[in-house]
């Protein structure tokens, strides 16, 4: 990635920080990670070759909790980049208000380009790297890009060779290793939880309003998916070889069965191909990207038409574009609120393996609903309050909680 995303996530923290009149010392300790490791990791690829690569692991602020984040497998994972999502994981778990603090990991590889077996090896040794900095009450990963159950099945497999059986280590997990009902589509169902919530507040009619969104792995397949059963119109998808575009809407099911068959969604014959540059440019009522960060940044934010933004993805929009879309008065709903379902229903899966007991999916989905709805009320109300952005209210919210524990605990 070229543009330093933690510079531009602190760019968010400071400006809040002003605005809270955080004095110096609590914004020194909240700004910086506590521990960032770096490891190399030599892999036997299947060819009988040796190949390197390099894994980290980023927690960024305890105070409220374990450290808590996924880790991403992508080729442009770099150490700068996982302290980015590691701070947006503090912000976020304290907004909605679950015991943790935040962390991320990142291998820089490009799963697709890895047999099975070599991810099962590349992702033991990872583990087996990071191992002494993480446990359940500790540090727990979760799926993020590029990763997903399986990974997070060896990751939990790895951990226990050394430490005994441990499901709590990992969330994300498979359902017959200990994951939850109701993970797997906990991202994508809390983006559509939000939407609902955004559309009542602002009087749209959701199933007339037409739905871009970009990404199509976890988060977008499953907001699509569930926007969709409910009756909204997606007119465009992409993965990262571009998009479908049909302005009658797409077919969603069908969608899912082609991309599961395939891996694609641009060759999907029920639309026109479009690339991910005109997917964000469309005519249309809502975006969600839900892919990868910093795609909508300074060069194409005017020309974006949509009126509200729901960032399934962490980071998409750059802070030159933040300030272009409120002046022109678009809706951009934060990443650290529309995304959160993922990290609250990884919180009801380390519950369920601490408890050893096993929710029904329909209480994960209840008690999901409620957290972030109340998050996304708290969020409006203090932006309608102190006429700040939702942004800015989420990032308030969320780092008043982290300063007010980081005092409690006190430092010397
Ligand atoms: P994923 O790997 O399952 O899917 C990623 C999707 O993005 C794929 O469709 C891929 O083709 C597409 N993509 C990749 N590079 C692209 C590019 N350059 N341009 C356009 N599309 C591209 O990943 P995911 O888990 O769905 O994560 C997507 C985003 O959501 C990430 O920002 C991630 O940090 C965030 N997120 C994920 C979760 C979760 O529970 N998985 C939770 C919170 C936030």
């Amino acid at each position: 990635m070229s543009i330093n995303t933690f510079d531009q996530v602190n760019h968010f923290f400071d400006k809040t920080a002003d605005r809270l009149q955080l004095d110096q010392g609590l914004r020194d300790i909240m700004k910086q990670p506590y521990r960032e490791l770096r490891v190399q990791l030599p892999i036997r690829m299947d060819n009988g070759d040796i190949k390197v690569f390099t894994g980290y692991r980023v927690q960024h602020n305890g105070a409220r909790g374990p450290y808590k984040g996924g880790v991403r497998y992508h080729p442009e994972a770099d150490l700068e980049e996982v302290r980015a999502l590691a701070s947006l994981m503090t912000w976020k778990t304290a907004l909605v208000d679950i015991p943790y603090g935040g962390a991320k990991g990142g291998v820089q590889v490009d799963p697709k380009l890895l047999s099975t077996d070599e991810l099962n090896r590349l992702t033991r040794r990872y583990t087996q790297s990071i191992e002494h900095v993480i446990g359940p009450n500790r540090d727990i990963p979760a799926p993020d890009l590029g990763t997903h159950g399986q990974t997070m099945a060896w990751m939990m497999d790895a951990y226990g060779q050394l430490r005994g059986h441990t499901p709590a280590i990992v969330t994300g997990k498979p359902i017959a290793m200990g994951g939850s009902l109701g993970r797997e589509a906990a991202t994508g169902r809390g983006v559509t939880y939000i939407l609902q919530a955004v559309t009542k507040d602002l009087a749209i009619d959701m199933k007339k309003a037409r739905i871009v969104v970009q990404g199509f792995g976890n988060v977008g397949s499953w907001a699509a998916r569930l926007i969709y059963e409910s009756g909204g119109t997606i007119t465009a998808v992409s993965g990262v070889d571009g998009g479908v575009f049909n302005s009658n809407g797409l077919d969603i099911g069908q969608l899912v069965e082609h991309s599961e068959n395939t891996g694609r969604v641009s060759d999907f014959n029920g639309g026109q191909p479009i690339s991910n540059q005109e997917l964000l440019e469309l005519d249309c009522d809502i975006l969600i990207p839900a892919a990868i960060d910093n795609v909508i940044h300074k060069d194409n934010a005017a020309n974006i038409k949509a009126a509200i933004i729901l960032e399934g993805a962490n980071h998409p929009t750059t802070p030159e574009a933040d300030e272009i879309l409120t002046a022109r008065g678009v809706s951009v709903l934060p990443d650290i609120l529309v995304n959160a379902g993922g990290v609250i229903v990884s919180y009801f899966e380390w519950t369920q393996n601490i408890q050893e007991f096993h929710w029904e999916e329909k209480r994960v989905n209840e008690e999901l609903k409620k957290k972030i709805l109340h998050a996304y009320y708290e969020v409006q109300n203090r932006a309608n309050e102190h006429t700040i952005t939702l942004r800015e209210a989420a990032f308030e919210i969320g780092v008043q909680r982290v300063a007010e524990i980081v005092e409690l605990r006190g430092f010397v």
